[in-house]
């Protein structure tokens, strides 16, 4: 049956500029989300990622130039106390002969025990070191100069702001320490300071990689090593002579406390959100690595990442609205994982931070909101196909109904015809040729009306579910030899032979009327479709448990494209429609109904030009619910 207009897929200009403007709107809405999705805080998450970038990637290198002096717990247990002013001024003399670039203690000396007489032995030695400096996280402001030191006595030692910076109250607020101060108030930091005795460009800092401003100050990223990454000694090694000064030299010596006494030792960083992640000295020598190397990770600038935020809705959206959904999520999901690798690729060689947070939210928001509208969309889609099925169902019924009723009413009137034209025949008064000849021409029409008429109202049952099956054990080759019998005066007018080649059967449950005649449509379309002088082989066997009828002729056979079709209802070929043989299309329909009411199957077999084949198969027992 056609589709009707409003089914088919063809486009209009109407429904094309819709789809044009539908399609302007949805970048308009993808963009304008992505907008609002920029505008929200996300930097917890977004260091989160940033933490873990940092933790999956390889270390990078350090330059060499920091060693590490711990008080750890194994000086403890050889000094048995915390070192004093003593134990100090004993490193400080080992030291002073080491010839380092630079000593910096990241302790408070006012917090060390002794007596006055070690107090004065380490403030002597102290003041005779001019490459000694103890950082503290204070900051002298401008107008403030000369106010950062250390109460007398010892205010003679060179104090150097060099605060550790934490997210507590910006950024992420993790507690975590990912940032350094590179100058506040223009005035550069200790770890500028000592970086420059290495690598003196740097007293340009504004050539510092990822430098960014945040409340007066200049601030860029550390690029963490992981922890333990540079070479240390234990205070009590070198203080006993376990181990020897002489690797200081030239080097950057900081000193810190490893204890596990107080939290101002230690430092959460993205290796560990711990409180004791990261010990002190390390973060300082870390920073003064990033500074040296000027390998600080740099944040992508602020278009990019609106440009990716924009990629991913528009992309989401995309997919939400025209793909079906399984494949939309596996392109989403692909492409996500693409954009991920993108961003950890860009931050582990080249220390390129890529916003990740922004466009994971743009994902799961495009998704989440546009996902119940295209379930609408859905919804009403089914919805009109399901009313358009219910229509067609309601028009081929009623169609169905039509085509009964008349093929009934018209069934009276033909046989009334072809009553009167048997009288006329039988009757002995002669007739003249051409009146005769009429007559054939009445009574072969009045066949062909009947046989249509006949097939109609059958196939009318089958829509109706009315056809009757009534089994009886009957032998198939007695049907069989019965309706060849019927047709041979057909098949004569085309000097057809039919060659029966019928093995004895056992007689099997059958309802002899429907399977007479699916073998009739078989056998008449053989006859009808078959050239002149050919032959038409009905054979019967019985084969693996089963009753095989087979009809071959030698016909034109079915063309490849068309085989698949010729069961269908009132499907004709295309040589036959332009033929002049006669037919419904209804014929293998029939047919294959009634082999499978009767439990069995019709198939067909035909090579284009090479005849036909059509095998029926037969259960030997009746199964119920067949
Ligand atoms: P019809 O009334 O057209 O014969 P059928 O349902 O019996 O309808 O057959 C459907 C189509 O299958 C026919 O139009 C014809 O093209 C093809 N067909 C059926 N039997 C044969 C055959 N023996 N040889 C060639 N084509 C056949």
């Amino acid at each position: 049956m056609a589709i009707p207009p409003s089914l088919d897929a063809a486009e209009t200009p109407g429904p094309r500029r819709k789809k044009i403007l539908f399609g302007i709107l949805r970048l308009a809405l993808a963009l304008g989300l992505a907008g609002f999705i920029a505008q929200i805080k996300l930097d917890y998450i977004e260091a989160y990622f940033y933490d873990l970038r940092t933790r999956i990637r390889p270390a990078p290198a350090t330059t060499g130039h920091l060693e590490m002096i711990f008080v750890d717990p194994v000086t403890i247990r050889d000094l048995k106390r915390s070192p004093g002013f003593g134990a100090h001024a004993r490193l400080l003399e080992i030291l002073s002969t080491a010839s380092a670039r630079a000593i910096v203690y990241d302790l408070d000396p006012t917090q060390l025990k002794g007596s006055d007489q070690d107090r004065a032995r380490f403030l002597r030695v102290a003041a005779g070191m001019p490459n000694l400096l103890f950082l503290t996280d204070d900051l002298e402001m401008n107008g403030e100069e000369g106010k950062l030191r250390f109460p007398a006595p010892f205010d003679k030692l060179r104090v150097a702001p060099g605060p550790k910076s934490s997210d507590t109250s910006n950024f992420a607020k993790d507690g975590v320490t990912r940032r350094f101060l590179i100058s506040y108030q223009d005035r550069p930091t200790a770890h500028v300071e000592l970086a420059r005795l290495f690598r003196p460009r740097i007293a340009d800092t504004e050539k510092v990689r990822g430098r960014f401003s945040f409340l007066g100050t200049e601030q860029s990223h550390i690029n963490f090593r992981p922890p333990r990454s540079y070479p240390e000694s234990s205070l009590s090694d070198l203080i006993d002579g376990h181990e020897s000064a002489a690797r200081f030299r030239d080097r950057i010596v900081l000193i810190g406390q490893d204890t596990q006494m107080s939290e101002r030792d230690y430092a959460r960083t993205p290796y560990s959100r711990e409180s004791v992640g990261m010990r002190s000295a390390e973060v300082h020598a870390n920073i003064i690595d990033t500074l040296l190397r000027n390998d600080a990770p740099a944040r992508a600038p602020l278009w990019l990442n609106l440009f990716f935020i924009a990629v991913v809705s528009v992309l989401t959206v995309h997919v939400v609205f025209a793909m079906k959904p399984t494949r939309g999520l596996v392109i989403l999901a692909f492409a996500f994982a693409g954009f991920t690798f993108l961003n950890f690729f860009l931050f582990w060689p080249f220390a390129w931070w890529v916003s990740l947070a922004h466009p994971l939210l743009a994902f799961f928001l495009c998704y989440y909101f546009f996902i119940p509208y295209r379930l609408i969309i859905e919804n009403r889609r089914s919805w009109e196909i399901y009313q358009k099925h219910r229509l067609l169902q309601q028009v081929e019924e009623l169609k169905t109904n039509f085509i009964s009723m008349m093929s009934h009413d018209l069934k009276t009137p033909i046989a009334r015809i072809q009553g009167m034209t048997d009288i006329i025949q039988r009757d002995p008064t002669p007739l003249s040729n051409g009146q005769r000849e009429a007559l054939d021409t009445i009574r072969a029409s009045g066949d062909d009306l009947l046989k249509f008429i006949n097939a109609i109202l059958q196939y009318g049952r089958i829509e109706a579910q009315q056809v009757p099956v009534r089994r009886q054990s009957r032998d198939i080759n007695v049907i069989l030899l019965d309706v060849i019998r019927r047709h041979e005066f057909l098949a004569k007018l085309k000097r057809i032979r039919l060659i029966d080649e019928l093995e004895p059967l056992f007689p099997i449950p059958v309802d002899p009327e429907l399977m007479g005649q699916v073998f009739s449509n078989l056998i008449e379309n053989a006859i009808k479709y078959s050239p002149e002088d050919t032959k038409v082989l009905i054979s019967s066997e019985e084969k693996d448990g089963r009753v095989v009828v087979q009809i071959a002729d030698q016909g034109p056979g079915i063309p490849p494209d068309e085989i698949a079709h010729v069961f269908m209802k009132f499907f004709r070929s295309k040589n036959a429609r332009s033929s002049t043989v006669k037919g419904s299309g209804l014929g293998l329909y029939l047919a294959r109904y009634f082999t499978e009411i009767n439990g069995g199957t019709l198939t067909v077999e035909s090579s284009y030009g090479q005849g036909s084949t059509f095998t029926i198969e037969l259960p030997l027992q009746h199964t119920p619910g067949e």
